[in-house]
């Protein structure tokens, strides 16, 4: 008896093992599939989503299109790594957003944090100071119920040599105007001038005739991918400073 059984039950254990191997390579078809697209073109996927999701070709439906990039600033207007919390052409507060708020980055949470007011901004790019405001207060009623109410803010503006203006808003200027900035230098710390949530450098980049266009920072977002606030800090400033 005890042989026998012994025997039927290495019997039975082979065929166990056997039926079960070819079962693991039968049955996930969609692995051998996902593996095979995977294998096809990493590349490609890659390059078809970077398309679509920026020029809203076809890529995900939540985004939509934006104004193309016609600049890239060399450095960064914070202490970095910076982390974008809302692009060029977000609409808030029931208007587009043609600025870029630039605050501190968050590695627990991916996400943006709110700067601390005081923190020292720097020009992303060489230029001449051509205006700048101090002595604004925050807004009295808070955000947001001072959006819409063009609560002026404190700034630093500087013109580039190719005549393209960069607005840094939010910002107790350390610079006076005429003065000769190089990319990197100091330009003022941040502040809680303006209409705004959180600390953090709202922005904006204007052609010579004051015509806001986008722009890239060397962030950890330089571009939208899947959302375009994170809704960290937001702000409202007028759109003709
Ligand atoms: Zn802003």
């Amino acid at each position: 008896m005890l042989p026998r059984s012994r025997e039927d039950h290495l019997r039975q254990r082979p065929p166990r093992t056997q039926n079960s191997r070819p079962r693991d390579r039968r049955d996930p078809t969609s692995l051998d599939g996902g593996a095979e697209l995977f294998r096809l073109a990493p590349i490609h996927i890659g390059l078809l989503e970077i398309r679509g999701t920026f020029f809203s070709g076809g890529g995900s439906p939540r985004v939509a299109s934006y104004t193309p990039v016609q600049h890239t600033y060399p450095g960064n207007p914070l202490p970095p790594p910076c982390w974008i919390s809302q692009f060029f052409d977000h609409v808030t507060n029931g208007k587009t957003h043609r600025a870029q708020d630039v605050d501190y980055y968050n590695s627990n949470t991916n996400k943006g944090l709110a700067t601390p007011y005081g923190t020292p901004v720097y020009a992303a790019e060489g230029g001449t100071v051509v205006a700048e405001a101090s002595g604004n207060g925050p807004a009295a009623q808070g955000y947001p119920a001072c959006a819409g109410q063009n609560m002026p803010a404190n700034y630093v503006k500087i013109q580039g040599s190719d005549g393209y203006y960069t607005v840094y808003v939010h910002v107790t200027p350390t610079v006076a105007t005429g003065v000769h900035v190089n990319q990197g230098q100091q330009i003022g710390v941040t502040d809680n001038s303006g209409c705004q949530l959180g600390g953090h450098i709202h922005m904006r980049r204007t052609d010579p005739s004051g015509t806001p266009v986008n722009f890239k920072l060397p962030c950890v977002n330089p571009l939208p991918t899947n959302n375009f606030a994170d809704g960290v800090v937001d702000d409202d400033v007028p759109d003709n400073i």
